[in-house]
C-alpha cells in the first residue's frame, strides 16, 4: 500500500494562509489602482510559505535519506547552505530586477519562466533518481500515481523550459519576430506530443530510466518545436501560454514534493495564465488551438515585404503637430512598444496636459498587444500617472477615431497596421487593429521609414494623404511639440 504522508497540521494552516495572500494579490493585480496592493500580498504569502517550507523540513533535511542513497552518499543538504543558495538566487533577481530596463521586461519574464520549467525537470530527475528520499517509492518502486505526476511534470517543466528559451531569444530580438516554418510541422508535432503521451502512460508500468529520459528529451523538442513557427500578432498569447504552462509545472512539482503550497500556486498561475491566454486570443481573433499548434494561419511566412520607402510619403515637424494637436478638438494617442523604448510617456503625459489646457479632449487608445507583454502600455503610463478615466480599450474606443480630429501614433506600428484586415498573407491578418486612418489627421512617430514592426511588415498608414511622418526618438519628437506648444 501507498504510504500516506505525515502532514504538520501548523504547516496546511500557514499553506493556506499563504494561498489566500495569493488569490488577494490575484485580485489587486487586475486593476492598476490595485497592483500594488497585489504585489504586496504576494510578497507575503511567498514569505509565508518559503519560511513554513523551510522550517518543517529544516530538521529532515540531513536525515531523511535512506542510508544506502545517491543523497544520502553526497550528504551535502543542510539549513546553511539552502540559506546560501537562496542567498546567491536572491542576489542575482535583485540585481537584475535593479538593472533591467523596463522595455527588457517581457524576455526578463520569459527567462524567468523557464527557470521555473528547468525546476520542474530537475526536481523530477531528482525525485526519479532518489525516489525514496521523496517518500515516493518503497524498495525501489515509484508509485503508480507518483509516476503519473513525475511524467507530466517533466513533460511540461521540459516543453516550458525550452519554448521560453526560445521566446526569450525572439523577445530579445536574437532570432527574428517573424514565424519560423519548418515543413511538415504539423505532422511532426502530433507524432511527438503522441510519443510523450503514451510514454507517460507507459511510464506507470515501467520506470526504466530510458522511458523517463526519453520523455524528457522529447519534452524538451516539442518546445522548442511549438514556438519557432510562432511570430506576429500570436506570441503575446503565447507569452501568457508558457506563463501557464510554468504554473501547471509547479503544481506537478508540488505533488512530487507534498508541498501544498506549491500545488495551490502552481494552479492559481496555470489557471490565471490561461485564462489571461484565452482573453488574448479573443481580442486577437485567434483560436485557441491554431496558436498551439504554431503558426496555422501564417504559412505564408511573411505577409507584406519591409518598409518600401519608395512610396510616397509626408514629412512633418515638432511645430506642425503641436500647431494641428491645439487646433483639434478631439485627439486621441496610440502608444505602442516604441514609447516604451524610449521612455517617452512622463513627457507625454506632459504633452496632453498641455493640450487639455488648451481645451482639447485627449484620450488614450490602448491595444492588447501593444508592447511586449501583456498590459505594458497600462503599466507605463500608470508610472506617468495618466488618469485611468482617459485610458481606453481597443473595443470601446475604435469607433470614435472617424470622429477624431488627430491620431497621435506614438511608437505603435502593428496595432495600427491596415494590412491586419486586409491582407490575407499577413502575419498580423485577423488581429483588430486601431482605425487611425479614419481620424482626419494621423501623426505618426517614429524613428525611421524603414523600421518595422514586431511583425517586420510594412504598414499603409505611413502614405495615406492624411499622414504626417515626425521621425524620431518618440521622447525627443514630445519633448520638442511640448516647447512648440509653449
Ligand atoms: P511594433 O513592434 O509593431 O512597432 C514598434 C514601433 O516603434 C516601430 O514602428 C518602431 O519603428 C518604433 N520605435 C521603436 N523605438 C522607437 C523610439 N525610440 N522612438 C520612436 N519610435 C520607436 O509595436 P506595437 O506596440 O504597435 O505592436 C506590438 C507588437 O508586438 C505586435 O505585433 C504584438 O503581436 C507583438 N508582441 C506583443 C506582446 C505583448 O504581450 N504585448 C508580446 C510579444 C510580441 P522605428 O524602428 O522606425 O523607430
Amino acid at each position: 500500500m501507498e504510504e500516506a504522508i505525515a502532514v504538520n497540521p501548523w504547516a496546511s494552516l500557514a499553506y493556506l494562509v499563504a494561498g489566500v495572500c495569493f488569490i488577494l494579490a490575484l485580485r489587486g493585480l487586475s486593476s492598476p489602482t490595485s497592483s500594488q496592493r497585489g504585489n504586496r500580498f504576494g510578497m507575503i504569502g511567498m514569505t509565508i510559505a518559503v519560511v513554513t517550507t523551510l522550517v518543517t523540513h529544516a530538521p529532515l533535511l540531513v536525515t531523511n535519506f535512506a542510508e544506502d542513497s545517491y543523497v544520502a552518499r553526497l550528504d551535502t543538504v543542510t539549513l546553511i547552505e539552502i540559506l546560501v543558495a537562496i542567498g546567491i538566487g536572491a542576489t542575482i533577481g535583485i540585481v537584475t530586477a535593479r538593472r533591467i530596463a523596463m522595455t527588457a521586461m517581457p524576455q526578463l519574464v520569459a527567462a524567468f519562466h523557464s527557470l521555473v520549467g528547468m525546476a520542474a525537470v530537475l526536481v523530477a530527475g531528482a525525485a526519479f533518481l532518489n525516489p525514496e528520499a521523496f517518500g515516493i517509492a518503497v524498495a525501489g518502486q515509484i508509485f503508480t500515481q507518483s509516476r503519473i505526476e513525475m511524467g507530466l511534470g517533466v513533460a511540461i517543466g521540459a516543453i516550458t523550459f525550452s519554448g521560453s528559451v526560445i521566446a526569450f531569444l525572439k523577445l530579445n530580438g536574437n532570432m527574428g519576430g517573424k514565424p519560423i516554418m519548418l515543413p511538415g510541422r504539423h505532422v511532426i508535432n502530433l507524432a511527438v506530443l503522441a510519443g510523450i503521451l503514451g510514454l507517460v502512460a507507459y511510464f506507470t508500468q515501467d520506470q526504466s530510466p530510458w522511458v523517463f529520459w526519453t520523455i524528457t528529451g522529447l519534452s524538451f523538442a516539442i518546445g522548442f518545436l511549438l514556438i519557432i513557427p510562432i511570430g506576429g500578432a500570436d506570441m503575446p498569447v503565447v507569452v501568457s501560454m508558457l506563463n501557464s504552462y510554468s504554473g501547471w509545472a509547479a503544481a506537478a512539482m508540488g505533488f512530487t514534493l507534498h508541498n501544498t503550497a506549491m500545488i495551490i500556486t502552481g494552479a492559481l498561475v496555470g489557471s490565471s495564465g490561461a485564462i489571461l491566454s484565452y482573453i488574448m486570443c479573443r481580442a486577437m481573433n485567434r483560436s485557441f488551438i491554431s496558436v498551439i499548434a504554431g503558426g496555422f494561419g501564417g504559412d505564408s511566412g511573411g505577409g507584406a515585404a519591409a518598409a518600401a520607402t519608395d512610396r510616397p510619403w509626408k514629412r512633418g515637424s515638432a511645430e506642425d503637430a503641436a500647431f494641428l494637436m491645439s487646433q483639434a478638438e478631439q485627439v486621441i494617442i496610440v502608444p505602442g512598444y516604441g514609447m516604451a523604448v524610449a521612455q517617452a510617456q512622463h513627457v507625454l503625459r506632459e504633452m496632453a496636459d498641455k493640450l487639455k489646457e488648451e481645451g482639447v479632449r485627449v484620450k488614450y487608445a490602448i491595444h492588447p498587444v501593444a508592447g511586449r507583454m501583456p498590459g505594458h502600455m497600462n503599466v507605463l503610463l500608470a508610472e506617468a500617472n495618466v488618469p485611468y478615466d482617459e485610458v481606453f480599450e481597443l473595443e470601446d474606443i475604435n469607433s470614435e477615431f472617424a470622429q477624431t480630429d488627430v491620431a497621435f501614433i506614438i511608437g505603435a506600428n502593428d496595432v495600427v497596421n491596415p494590412a491586419a484586415k486586409t491582407d490575407k498573407s499577413s502575419p498580423i491578418y485577423g488581429m483588430p487593429v486601431f482605425d487611425v486612418n479614419k481620424a482626419k489627421t494621423v501623426l505618426f512617430i517614429k524613428r525611421s521609414m524603414g523600421g518595422v514592426g514586431y511583425a517586420g511588415v510594412d504598414n499603409d498608414v505611413f502614405y495615406q494623404d492624411n499622414t504626417m511622418m515626425l521621425l524620431a526618438d518618440a521622447k525627443k519628437m514630445v519633448e520638442e511639440i511640448v516647447k512648440a506648444l509653449g
